[in-house]
């Protein structure tokens, strides 16, 4: 085959480990070593990924130095070429936009269109208005866009294409899509930057570029192109090599229609076939696996069986040398269930450790030669953290949040706006002080509040512990004078925000040297560095997002040199996904890989775990063409000038659909267990209403293994778990007197686990056996304490579930809370309103009508809160009202403050009203409601502007289970001096040392429980 490469263009194909990327490799150093400069070689590979991975192959091979790289996708090598010609014509040069960039173009372009600010495409019958603010329907037309540039086709020949082919909906989004084409033309920056391409349409321009050299009879830069894994390009680099070879370049084609798994992205399985005629080239298959043997061999024969042949593309014939030519049920092969999703992890997890210590007499396998693979990242995310809970090292899967959202950048970029000239506001003095960069936990960030009061008060001032840290933070030395460590942490951010403030004065200062500036002054890199050297993931996903930034940053003013910081916040924070990250992330040493079938070409590993093989998951027989029909515009631009309206127009054969979706998923399955070298495991979860997918038998009957069942196998534990069961073994041994040796056994263990570094094993790491880590309260004895009414009545009700909710332990704001916040805003805006202008209002509130059944459900039952509201006000006729009308005053060590829902006053006296959304309380809970009493007694001492006392309040219950006019529940007028001695036991236990745990009716939904030791969950381990 060597041979045929050296006197021509080769398509050689191959199954899985037949050594095709071998193939590839030799041909270079062949090619170096017959004299071809490694100039005139260009290697492509379709994703970045693998362009990694065989760059390194191939320059370790070559072992030369070289002036460019040999190993390029095919957006780079597109990118080069244009490139090249610009410097020639000395042009400026041009860039690439990432797609999280191509998303805000395509979200600021529909929001004009909805706005009406700009007449938009006519999407009436092809989608809902609602929907077209989802970012579902932006990928959606991404893809659609994606397929049409690659294949080098216009706006215009899209919506002709549509007309004719009866699509109304290519028709429109060919507006869109000539609209995003000029905006990009618009953004291309100052007169001297170059033009923008996204990285569908670069491959197509390149291939205009170089057809434009042909026609000048310009030669060719290669003497050789290599691509790998051909079955994975797109039809706009198959042309592009297509011209390359015609401008005099042997070309070698490696790749297996049946490993096809970007067909998503416009891969076309049948490309190998078609390009042997294309390129007139000789083509050759590769008939023997090296890679796998015995039962692992069966099964990647037996899958690829199953795919319908694509031409001379799908290479079988190792596939069948192997099947017929080795043994099977060699224990290579496993297929686990499981009874939920946690379960399946354990397993995984156990099979792994089990595999890296050579468990049963097996060679132990390295963490970085094992894999876990799924079809979807989601699933991915769910095993790792699973795995990472059990203590394996893992891998960063380094996706999925945008950058700006990540833990390490969000606080910087907030820092960053206050060194541009924001104020800080309790929210972001909170958040960033509270963050990873800022490093304070709730406990601590309590400390520093109580530390600057206590100093504000000796000094006689009034200013509240907000206030005090608002105006600290913009003076670091402010905090010189306070004891503890937060204290010095809280002037690290000060001082951070000050030195970005400096840098952006600076007259060339860019966003990059002002993010640089903050990140530098804050010191946490060392520390983090060491932390993530030490094994830890979230150190070394941290400094990676912090690395991201700064290159974003770079790249932003590379392209706009001109542009302040404050610009590129914005244009950083207006991105809703990921950006495509420039280069491979870091890799730990030794830690377990994770991949999709996409991310898994190319690569291989000794021990495979292919997890969620689940019916209706893999395979996933959702037809891939959505709304827009982005598939069937690929497959009918395919299909050529002469075919394309056939294939475009009129409905889809479903059956045949269906059977091309069925063999994409088979062969991202071949692709997942042809990367296994020496085992495979395979996992399901089954639990009645999931099932195992029907490749589960296809891989049971291909190795001649059972399924079995998780529960039942032995698992090797994790450290913690051999940690629990010493000391539980140690403190039975105890508890029936079996004598010192069998204590002394366990103990003996443990004292080694210790010295060997694991901490768990250490007793002074045990929880109820350290010392309290402080003896102080949240408050000294005798500070005044700020007391609103829900934390009046959360202190009464229970003393421990307020103080741990008080430091961090609450949960996130619920659905019915957020329903309770909309009508709250109406009865302020209206207090007067009739029912007609509550509804009217509520409706402009709620925005979009709901679609589906919950959102129905959940509009239905607030809209008759509003209406039961509106019965209230309307019986409420001729009264005068305030609504949230604040309220605060000082009695004995307590700051009563807080805001009143609506004040009625009527000749008689005035009332205070609470509104609520959920279900009525008896008269006789009113009378002792603690919120009530405290707005009485705040009235009465003059706490509200303009009130004199008050004649009594109300609960006003609007919610389910309310009379129609709302159910009104009152509070006869207090005795003053009974409530201020209670308030004063409230304020004793709000600065106590020790909280109460109170059973009551509220456990249930209690959000610490499992701290409380009232309740079985929280009870202390040690008892
Ligand atoms: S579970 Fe009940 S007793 Fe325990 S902290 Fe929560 S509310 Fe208090």
């Amino acid at each position: 085959m060597l041979d045929a490469i050296a006197r021509g263009s080769v398509v050689a194909t191959g199954g899985p480990g037949t050594g095709k990327t071998l193939v590839a490799v030799e041909a270079v150093v062949r090619a170096v070593a017959a004299g071809t400069s490694p100039e005139r070689v260009m290697v492509l590979a379709p994703t970045r990924m693998a362009a990694a991975d065989l760059r390194d192959r191939v320059s370790l091979a070559v072992n030369r130095p070289t002036g460019v790289p040999l190993v390029r996708t095919p957006s780079s090598l597109a990118f080069s070429i244009l490139a090249t010609r610009a410097a020639e014509r000395d042009e400026p040069l041009p860039s690439l936009i990432t797609g999280a960039e191509q998303d805000v173009v395509l979200r600021e372009l529909i929001a004009g269109h909805l706005d009406g600010a700009v007449a938009g495409p006519d999407w009436e019958g092809i989608i809902a208005p609602g929907a077209r603010e989802l970012p579902g329907f932006r990928e959606e037309l991404r893809n659609l866009m994606n397929r049409a540039a690659e294949a080098d086709v216009e706006p215009g020949d899209l919506a002709a294409l549509g007309e004719r082919a009866g699509r109304p909906e290519w028709v429109q989004a060919a507006a869109v899509y000539r609209e995003y084409l000029e905006v990009l033309q618009l953004r291309s920056g100052p007169s001297d930057a170059g033009v923008r391409f996204d990285h569908a349409a670069i491959v197509a321009r390149a291939a205009d570029e170089l057809h434009g050299g042909l026609a000048e009879g310009r030669p060719s830069s290669w003497d050789l192109l290599v691509v790998d894994d051909f079955q994975d390009v797109t039809a706009a680099t198959a042309a592009l090599v297509g011209l390359i070879a015609d401008s005099g370049t042997r070309v070698l084609l490696t790749g297996n229609a049946d490993q096809t798994v970007e067909g998503f992205r416009g891969a076309l399985a049948h490309g190998l076939d078609h390009s042997v005629g294309r390129l007139r080239a000789t083509h050759c298959e590769l008939g023997t696996g090296y890679r796998q043997r015995g039962s692992l061999a069966a099964v990647t024969a037996r899958l690829a069986g199953r795919i319908a042949v694509a031409g001379i593309g799908s290479a079988r014939a190792s596939g069948r040398a192997d099947a017929v030519a080795v043994p099977r049920a060699d224990g290579a092969v496993e297929v686990l269930t499981a009874a939920h999703g946690y379960a399946q992890s354990r397993a995984i997890a156990a099979r792994l450790r089990a595999a890296r210590h050579g468990a049963n007499g097996a060679a132990p396998i390295a963490w970085s030669e094992m894999v876990v693979i799924a079809r979807s990242r989601a699933l991915l995310r769910d095993v790792r953290s699973d795995l990472l809970a059990a203590d394996i090292p893992c891998e960063s899967l380094g996706d999925g949040v945008a950058l700006h959202r990540e833990p390490a950048v969000a606080p910087l970029l907030t820092m960053l706006r206050v060194a541009l000239g924001e104020p800080w506001t309790e929210e972001s003095a909170l958040a960033v002080l509270g963050s990873r960069v800022g490093g304070l936990d709730p406990v601590a960030m309590r400390r520093l509040r109580r530390e600057l009061l206590r100093e504000e008060r000796a000094a006689g001032g009034e200013r509240s512990s907000v206030d005090l840290l608002l105006d600290a933070l913009a003076d670091p030395a402010r905090f010189a004078s306070l004891r503890g460590p937060e204290a010095r942490l809280a002037a690290r951010v000060a001082a951070a925000v000050g030195a970005a403030r400096t840098r952006a004065n600076e007259p060339s200062s860019t966003p990059g040297a002002v993010i640089w500036a903050a990140w530098t002054t804050l010191g946490v890199s060392s520390e983090w560095r060491e932390a993530a050297l030490a094994g830890s993931a979230r150190d070394d996903a941290d400094l990676d997002a912090v690395i991201a930034v700064l290159r974003a940053a770079q790249t932003y003013s590379e392209r706009l040199p001109t542009a302040a910081a404050l610009a590129f916040l914005d244009y950083l924070e207006a991105q809703d996904f990921a950006a495509d990250v420039l280069g491979a992330r870091a890799q730990g040493h030794d830690s377990v890989r994770f991949a999709t079938p996409a991310s898994a070409v190319g690569r291989e590993w000794d021990l495979v775990v292919v997890a969620g093989l689940n019916e209706g998951a893999w395979p996933n027989l959702r037809l891939r063409d959505s709304v827009l029909g982005s598939q069937r515009l690929a497959e009918a631009l395919a299909a050529g000038p002469a075919g394309a309206l056939e294939r475009a127009s009129g409905d889809r054969d479903m059956r045949q659909a269906r059977r091309e979706v069925l063999d994409d998923e088979t062969r991202s399955l071949l692709v997942a267990v042809s990367r296994a070298r020496k085992r495979l495991l395979v996992t399901a979860v089954t639990d009645g209403e999931q099932l195992a997918s029907r490749f589960v038998a296809v891989i049971e009957s291909a190795a001649d293994v059972e399924a079995r069942d998780a529960a039942r196998e032995p698992l090797v534990a994790d450290l913690r778990a051999v940690v629990a069961a010493l000391r539980t073994n140690a403190e039975n041994a105890v508890a029936a007197g079996s004598g010192e040796r069998s204590v002394g056994h366990n103990a003996a263990a443990l004292a080694r686990l210790a010295a060997l570094g694991e901490l768990t094993a250490d007793p002074s790491t045990w929880y109820g056996v350290a010392e309290p880590s402080t003896e102080h309260g949240l408050w000294e004895p005798d500070s005044v304490v700020r007391v609103s009414p829900s934390r009046y009545d959360a202190v009464r009700r229970c003393p421990l579930r307020w103080a741990l909710e008080t430091v961090g332990g609450t949960v996130e704001t619920s659905e019915a809370q957020n329903t309770g916040l909309l009508v709250h805003a109406l009865a302020e805006r209206l207090p007067n309103g009739t029912q007609q202008e509550l509804l009217e209002a509520f409706d402009d509130e709620w925005g979009a009508p709901p679609v589906t059944l919950p959102e129905r459900t959940q509009y239905e039952s607030t809209r008759q809160m509003v209406v039961r509201l509106a019965g209230y006000i309307g019986s409420r006729g001729g009264v005068a009202v305030r609504t949230e009308l604040p309220f605060r005053v000082q009695i004995d060590n307590a700051l009563l403050s807080g805001i009143a829902d609506r004040v009625e006053v009527e000749p008689e006296g005035a009332t205070v009203v609470d509104l609520k959304t959920g279900r009525p309380i008896s008269k006789a809970d009113a009378e002792d409601h603690g919120q009530l009493k405290l707005y009485q007694l705040a009235a009465n001492y003059g706490g509200f502007e303009g009130v004199e006392g008050v004649n009594g309040a109300t609960l006003v219950f609007v919610g389910p289970g309310a009379a129609a006019g709302g159910t009104v529940v009152s509070q006869a007028p207090i005795d003053d001096e009974d409530v201020r001695a209670e308030l004063r036991g409230v304020v004793a236990t709000m600065t106590s040392r020790g909280f109460e745990a109170c059973i009551n009716e509220t456990c249930r939904s209690c959000p610490v429980r499992r701290s409380c030791p009232a309740q079985p969950q929280g009870a202390q381990v040690s008892e």
